[in-house]
């Protein structure tokens, strides 16, 4: 059987919930559907989904594919990409779209290996060429300091997506049809084994709505703790907060690396990101272009970070602290 259509591979948390990702995947992917005259389809992969297919089915894909079996429980990747790989064969999609997530971008290399298909990763924006229907890529290049669109012959076009690159479509009232599907996946396939860890830190930093990052300018990693009690203070007024850092940290071992905000660490987008005592180079920069604003706090006035920042004080960071603290627990 084969429907093509536009597929979104979509993702469920630890919590049996669909992730923002996929609902962003569907936005994006109805622009897509429409522009190009296919079927906008969603697919849920994992063992004991079927809440989290009934919910999907809401959100205004033409059709629903559940793909459960107890082999895909936690993400073993060596099986994600047979099943990934197994529900392509059935519907041959034209466009396949995954989220540039940990889940994304361990799965999509392999499989578009596999496919011996060219993948995009990390697009920002994605839209259908007129004249030849195939899909334009837009991403960051160059460190973020311009877009590049790429275009490509071969099918699947399959790219990944940056989060919050699209808003999350809305839940409607009409429901979509739910197919289940039988991925042809056994334990002979796992190639690598996964071994649990022994303490997971878990650091989400692209759902942060707040993020207080820090830099080499902290000096000592016992001052982390001064930044900790700012976030600890702005979690009063946002829902969800994290500590993010710049790479020298992660290289010192002051903070783990999914802290790390860059280019070769974590694209973020919250609503308010206060960088304090970092300098701005364009690799820490990369990641944070889709920040809502950005509060910079330097000693430093000639600091590039203040090229990009929405506001910006210049100042030793640890007199300026106590003040902002202040006024925050006036006002919180
Ligand atoms: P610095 O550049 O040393 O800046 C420290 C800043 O603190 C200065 O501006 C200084 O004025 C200020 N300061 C000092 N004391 C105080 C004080 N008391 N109060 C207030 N301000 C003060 N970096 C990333 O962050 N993320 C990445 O993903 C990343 N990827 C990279 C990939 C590649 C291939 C390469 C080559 C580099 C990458 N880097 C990345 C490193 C990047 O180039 C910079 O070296 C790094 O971002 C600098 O970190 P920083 O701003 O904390 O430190």
């Amino acid at each position: 059987m084969s429907v093509n259509g536009v597929l979104v591979c979509g993702e469920i948390t630890r919590e049996g919930d669909i992730d923002s990702i996929t609902l962003e995947l569907l936005s994006i992917g109805r622009r897509l559907a429409e522009s190009s005259g296919e079927k906008l389809i969603v697919a849920l992969f994992g063992d004991g989904i079927g809440k989290a297919a009934e919910e999907v089915a809401y959100y205004g894909a033409d059709m629903v594919y559940k793909v459960e079996s107890p082999l895909l429980e936690g993400l073993n990747v060596d099986i994600w990409v047979e099943a990934v790989d197994g529900l392509y064969r059935e519907i041959q999609p034209k466009i396949l779209l995954m989220g540039q997530t940990a889940t994304g971008m361990d799965i999509a290399p392999r499989l578009a290996f596999k496919l011996n298909t060219p993948l995009t990763t990390d697009c920002t924006d994605l839209n259908v060429d007129a004249e030849d229907g195939l899909l334009l890529r837009t991403k960051p290049v160059y460190g973020g300091n311009v877009s590049g669109v790429f275009k490509y012959q071969e099918e699947p076009q399959f790219v990944t997506v940056r989060t919050k690159a699209f808003e999350p479509v809305e839940r409607g009232s009409a429901k979509c049809e739910i197919i289940p599907f039988n991925p042809d996946i056994d334990r002979s396939m796992i190639k690598v084994e996964s071994i649990e860890r022994v303490k997971e830190e878990v650091v989400e930093l692209d759902k942060a709505e707040v993020i207080v990052a820090a830099g080499r300018g902290i000096e000592e990693p016992e001052n982390l703790e001064k930044l900790q009690e700012l976030l600890d203070l702005l979690k009063r007024y946002f829902d969800s907060g994290e500590i993010g850092c710049s790479r020298p940290l992660v290289d010192q071992g002051w903070l783990s690396s999914p802290h790390q905000v860059g280019l070769t660490g974590q694209k973020v987008a919250p609503q308010l990101y206060i960088a304090i005592g970092i300098s701005g180079a364009s690799q820490h920069v990369a990641g944070i272009s889709g920040a809502k604003k950005v509060v910079a706090i330097n000693k430093s006035s000639e600091a590039p970070i203040f090229k990009i920042a929405d506001y910006g004080v210049v100042g030793e960071y640890e007199e300026t602290l106590p003040a902002f603290k202040q006024k925050l627990e006036e006002i919180l």
